[in-house]
């Protein structure tokens, strides 16, 4: 976060104090659950620059494929494919259950029509049936297939419906923010990730 960032170098001192192998996660904030307003602006205001995003987590692209095989994220959609979530609801194994009981497959879906409330069902029809009725039922809107889904920054950015969602309580929403990191992603790349810093710069 903006406030907390100038102790980046102490959280880094830290962690390596208890071992070599340390990661940073979460260099971009998104946004809550809940939807509030006012909680939304706190966290859009902690967000950092898009440029020190990706000093702190750039892109490993070798860690990122292995990441996304192990945990198949970032595969819901493919190329000339409306539908939002095929990739993951076909491949994925987990499931979420949030303390309400409601369930789905992934801990980011917060949109209602996608979660199952166990307290009205079981387990066992939502894993069997719900979950799978989602890959074909989710379709993305024209906001969708004329932005998000013909980007061409598409393969340089963390976008994902359920971010788009929580950002603006839209599934086929891009999300401004992330449009910023994925031009500065895809100029990491292009440059060899030459424009890394060798310390990593305070947030304007
Ligand atoms: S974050 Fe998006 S791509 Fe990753 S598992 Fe969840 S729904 Fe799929
Ligand atoms: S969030 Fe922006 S950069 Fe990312 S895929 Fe959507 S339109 Fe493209």
């Amino acid at each position: 976060m903006k406030d907390n960032f100038h102790q980046f170098d102490q959280m880094v001192s830290l962690a390596k104090s208890m071992s070599s192998h340390y990661k940073t996660g979460s260099a971009w904030l998104y946004l809550s659950a809940c939807g509030d307003l006012q909680r939304n602006r706190e966290i859009i205001s902690q967000r950092l620059s898009p440029r020190t995003v990706i000093d702190l987590d750039s892109p490993d692209i070798a860690f990122e494929e292995s990441l996304e095989k192990e945990l198949n994220c970032r595969s819901c959609q493919t190329e000339n494919d409306s539908r939002l979530f095929a990739g993951c609801v076909s491949v994925r194994r987990d499931f979420h259950i949030d303390p309400y009981g409601q369930m789905t497959f992934c801990c980011f879906v917060k949109d209602p029509d996608l979660r199952y409330d166990l307290r009205k069902g079981n387990f066992k029809e939502c894993w069997e049936e719900f979950i799978p009725s989602l890959g074909d039922k989710v379709r993305g809107s024209e906001e969708y297939l004329e932005g998000c889904g013909s980007c061409d920054l598409r393969k340089d950015c963390r976008w994902c419906p359920v971010f788009g969602y929580l950002e603006h309580r839209r599934l086929s929403a891009p999300v401004g923010y992330l449009c910023e990191v994925a031009k500065e992603n895809r100029n990491f790349k292009t440059t060899g990730g030459k424009t890394i810093a060798a310390t990593i710069r305070l947030p304007a």
